[in-house]
């Protein structure tokens, strides 16, 4: 089987750092911003970038997870970040008026990013909706793109991406391989 490393710990450590100054820029800072990481993977890219514009800006942002697979649930997540549907309840996090950037591993129909937002929407009004991942390999069936790309890789609808972060899988490395 063919596999090939397109990002290295190097590589997506200069893509976050990118990615914090590119939402600095266009936010003109972080105030009113919340960090909401999907599923496994999007949280600990969420909680890095939290982490680099806490040293840039030396402001903490809010960082929450969504479980989009069962959204309706208020379980918390092995990560240790709280969870966007117990923190609102809580009073922790407020969705209404914030400016809202998600974070995903990789981005491809749209149809998972589409179910992050209706699940913010239910628990407040937003003043935008930003989108942040690590890696778009295009295949979009819904008009939605990124804001914030670690990498664009063209691929196959046969080839997959493959996502590993220290924090889950022991070392950071994106490859890309035949399905
Ligand atoms: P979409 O909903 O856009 O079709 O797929 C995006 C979701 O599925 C993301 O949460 C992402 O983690 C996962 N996903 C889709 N394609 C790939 C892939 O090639 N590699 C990985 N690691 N995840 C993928
Ligand atoms: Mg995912």
């Amino acid at each position: 089987e063919e596999q090939h490393i397109i990002m290295d710990e190097l590589g997506i450590r200069r893509a976050l750092t990118r990615i914090a100054h590119e939402i600095l820029e266009k936010n003109k800072g972080i105030d009113n911003c919340v960090l909401i990481g999907i599923r496994t993977r999007g949280i600990y890219l969420a909680n890095r970038i939290a982490e680099r514009i806490k040293e840039i800006e030396g402001t903490p942002v809010p960082v929450g997870e969504l479980d989009i697979t069962q959204y309706r649930d208020d379980r918390d997540n092995a990560s240790g970040t709280t969870s966007v549907l117990e923190a609102v309840s809580s009073g922790e996090i407020t969705i209404h008026n914030k400016r809202i950037i998600l974070f995903d591993d990789v981005l491809f129909t749209g149809r998972t990013i589409r179910a992050a937002m209706d699940a913010i929407m239910d628990l407040g009004r937003p003043q935008l909706i930003q989108l942040a991942v690590l890696v778009d390999r295009g295949h979009r069936e819904l008009p939605i793109r990124p804001d914030y790309v670690g990498k664009n890789v063209p691929t196959a609808k046969l080839e997959a991406i493959e996502v590993s972060l220290q924090e889950v899988d022991g070392g950071d490395k994106v490859t890309i391989f035949q399905q």
